[in-house]
């Protein structure tokens, strides 16, 4: 028999955890849950197909879909994904998401509000770990407008916060003082919390289109390049300029370190990774500085979606498929334009979809300049230059056709390389820093900068009027 109470509001999954524990007497987590899927009749076989927030869920006589929402920052850390993005949060299905998520934190260590501490313990009798205190950038209390306190505690989650008031750092008043009023901090956490509202998750190609359209007007760069042209503006120098520089290095440190004018590919790389997902916190800073308001932000995300789902437009054409393409390409000799009338649909679009198909444009029926240089070169394997000369082309114009024919090549090298990029994107590769080892930071940045005579924002500087 075991002792099970509900959890509380905003509790998060692992102080629900462990305050079983210490109701029930028991020190090790994994006895608790052992004995927590023997009370609620999980069989031995199936113990390890059941993740521990399922079985924290079945405690807490929540369906998962409701605890996940309510309990666990899954909401935010897939609120943007390109991982099973027709999953809602918690759905069957989501083992896997629960297994690797379903308990961690989005901050390296956890955070709590002295005054929160004694609120709940007037009003449960017991105080616990909130989720709001956790969300990134956080650094004072909503409700008591109060500095957190941080405890560098493995395992303090299991322990009720009041245990932790005496044995953690303050994040320190002047933090509240600089940012509370910091305009673009401000819209950051409102579209956090926008974020941590969703049931399921915006699939990044969708995102990501938004913020490139978005990013454009602004009169960014919207595509990867080692070389940004000069005087490109890039939405990770934008963020760096937006956002006070110590409050910055808690949420992601590598924006401060980045060099001006350098594409750092976590924070850029949302613009043209259109398959692969960066963190909650890139996205939101991202339109923290993209929006004027985080309604706006929130709304143009949600613009054209039911979450998880575009929403085909009326009279919408059914896709034409791959054949009708490519039957329309043999008819018409390869020539697009052609092609594009016969479907019906704008060249650029007919150009796009025979490119991944490997169909270059030879321009003419029959045999035209291209197509000649195309055969000599693929079928008859002459050298390049002797191939554009027997179709009287220039070997520019050539190389432009064999780059058409090999798009269904390059549409997977990019793959392998957003999957390179996504991994190294999936988590900042720099922790988020502390409060107090921001600002030492920050000092000793100081002291580099005077002596180079460089300058850097500071957080007062980066108040905006
Ligand atoms: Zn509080």
């Amino acid at each position: 028999m075991l002792a099970i109470s509900a959890p509380l509001p905003d509790e998060l999954s692992r102080s629900f955890l462990g305050r079983l524990m210490r109701m029930n007497g028991v020190a090790g987590e994994k006895d608790m849950i052992e004995r927590l899927a023997s009370f609620l009749g999980v069989a031995e076989r199936d113990r390890r197909k059941v993740t521990v927030t399922e079985l924290l869920s079945m405690a807490a006589r929540m369906g998962p879909e409701n605890f996940v929402c309510q309990h666990t920052l899954i909401p935010l850390r897939r609120s943007i994904t390109s991982y099973l993005p027709d999953l809602a949060h918690g759905a069957p299905g989501s083992q896997g998401v629960l297994f690797l998520s379903g308990q961690r934190l989005i901050r390296p260590i956890p955070y709590l509000c002295a005054d929160c501490v004694r609120a709940d313990v007037d009003r449960f009798g017991i105080s616990y770990w909130h989720r709001e205190h956790q969300l990134p950038g956080v650094l004072w209390c909503a409700r008591h407008r109060t500095p957190l306190r941080y405890a560098d505690a493995e395992d303090a989650l299991l322990w009720p916060t009041s245990q932790w008031v005496g044995d953690s750092r303050e994040v320190g008043a002047e933090w509240f003082n600089e940012l509370n009023e910091h305009k673009v901090v401000r819209r950051f956490h409102a579209i956090i919390d926008g974020l941590m509202d969703t049931h399921r998750p915006y699939p990044v190609p969708h995102v990501s289109a938004r913020l490139r359209q978005k990013a454009r007007a602004h009169g960014l760069l919207t595509y990867s390049s080692s070389k940004p042209p000069r005087g490109a503006r890039l939405l990770s120098d934008v963020v760096r300029d937006g956002f006070p520089h110590d409050w910055l290095s808690t949420v992601f440190p590598e924006l401060v370190a980045k060099a001006p004018e350098a594409q750092l590919v976590q924070m850029d790389g949302v613009l043209y990774l259109p398959n692969s997902s960066a963190p909650a916190t890139v996205y939101a800073l991202a339109c923290s500085v993209l929006y004027d308001s985080a309604d706006e932000a929130l709304t143009d995300i949600a613009t054209g979606m039911q979450q998880g789902m575009v929403i085909a437009s009326g009279g919408r054409r059914s896709k034409v498929s791959d054949e009708v393409y490519r039957s329309a390409y043999l008819v018409h000799g390869g020539v697009y334009r052609e092609v594009a009338r016969q479907i019906s649909v704008t060249p650029q679009s007919a150009a796009k979809r025979l490119q991944q198909l490997g169909l270059p444009d030879l321009k003419e029926r029959g045999w035209g300049p291209i197509r000649r240089a195309l055969f000599a070169f693929f079928v008859s394997g002459m050298r390049l230059e002797e191939a554009a000369r027997i179709g009287g082309i220039s070997a520019e114009t050539l190389e432009a056709a064999i780059r058409q024919a090999g798009a269904g090549f390059v549409g997977v090298l990019r793959e392998m390389d957003a999957t390179t990029s996504c991994r190294s994107a999936g988590k900042p590769r720099v922790q988020p820093l502390s409060p107090h080892q921001a600002k030492s930071a920050s000092e000793s940045w100081q002291v580099i900068a005077s002596l180079s005579g460089a300058t850097k924002r500071s957080c007062k500087s980066g108040i905006e009027g």
